[in-house]
C-alpha cells in the first residue's frame, strides 16, 4: 500500500534492529485519511471472504479495524487488556506474551460479542512474533466462531509471526511487511515477494 509505506518511510523511526516506531500516524496520533485506505484496503484483500465481525485488540488496532468494520458494514470487537469492573462474566480469554515487554498478559473479550455463525476478520497494527494475533484466532475458536483472515497493517517479516500463522493455514494480509530495520534502515520486502 503506497501510502502507508511513504507514511512508514517517512515518519517512522527504527528504535532498534526490531522495532519500529509509527507514533506520528498509528500508536499515538492517528492519521485518519490514511486509516480510511487502509480500511479499503482490507476490504479489497478479503472481499471474496465472508466477514461477519472483525475482532482487534486495544488500543492500536482499534482505528484501522473501525475503518475496515465500515467497509465490510460489520461490528468490531476489540479485546481488552485491562481488568475491567463492568468487564466480568461470561469472558473469552488468552495470554499473550510480550517479547518487548518480557511479560505475560491476559487479553479477555465477553463472549456475547462473538458467537458460533462468526466469521471473523482479525486485525492488528503489528504482526511479529504472531503471539496477540495467536491469542486473538485462540479466542475466535472458543466462541465456536471462525478465523476467516488475519489483516495486519505492518508485518516484520524478518520476524516469525507471519510464517507461524501462514504454515498453521491462516489467510494473512499485510499491507506493508518489513524486511529489514537494521542500521536504523528501514527497508520493504520487494514486491515480487510481498
Ligand atoms: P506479536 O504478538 O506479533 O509478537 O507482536 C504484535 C503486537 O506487539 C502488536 O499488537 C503491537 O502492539 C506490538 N508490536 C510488535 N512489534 C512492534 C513494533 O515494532 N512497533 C510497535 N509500535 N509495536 C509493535
Amino acid at each position: 500500500m503506497k501510502l502507508l509505506k511513504e507514511k512508514i518511510l517517512n515518519e517512522g523511526v527504527a528504535l532498534s534492529d526490531t522495532v519500529l516506531k509509527v507514533d506520528h500516524f498509528l500508536n499515538h496520533q492517528i492519521d485518519p485519511v490514511l486509516m480510511a485506505e487502509i480500511g479499503k484496503a482490507f476490504k479489497e484483500r478479503f472481499t471474496t471472504q465472508k466477514i461477519t465481525k472483525i475482532l482487534t485488540l486495544e488500543s492500536s488496532g482499534i482505528a484501522p479495524s473501525v475503518m475496515a468494520g465500515l467497509e465490510f458494514g460489520v461490528p468490531v470487537v476489540f479485546a481488552r487488556k485491562r481488568k475491567s469492573l463492568t468487564l466480568s462474566e461470561g469472558l473469552l480469554t488468552a495470554d499473550v506474551y510480550s517479547y518487548t515487554k518480557q511479560e505475560t498478559n491476559s487479553i479477555a473479550v465477553a463472549d456475547k460479542f462473538l458467537s458460533s455463525g462468526d466469521s471473523v476478520l482479525i486485525i492488528d497494527d503489528f504482526l511479529a512474533n504472531g503471539e496477540a494475533a495467536h491469542a486473538l484466532v485462540d479466542i475466535v475458536r472458543q466462541a465456536g466462531a471462525d478465523t476467516a483472515g488475519i489483516g495486519i497493517v505492518i508485518e516484520k517479516s524478518f520476524q516469525p509471526g507471519g510464517e507461524k500463522l501462514r504454515s498453521a493455514g491462516h489467510r494473512v494480509e499485510s499491507l506493508a511487511r518489513i524486511s529489514s530495520l537494521s542500521d536504523g534502515r528501514i527497508e520493504f520486502l520487494s514486491e515480487v515477494e510481498a
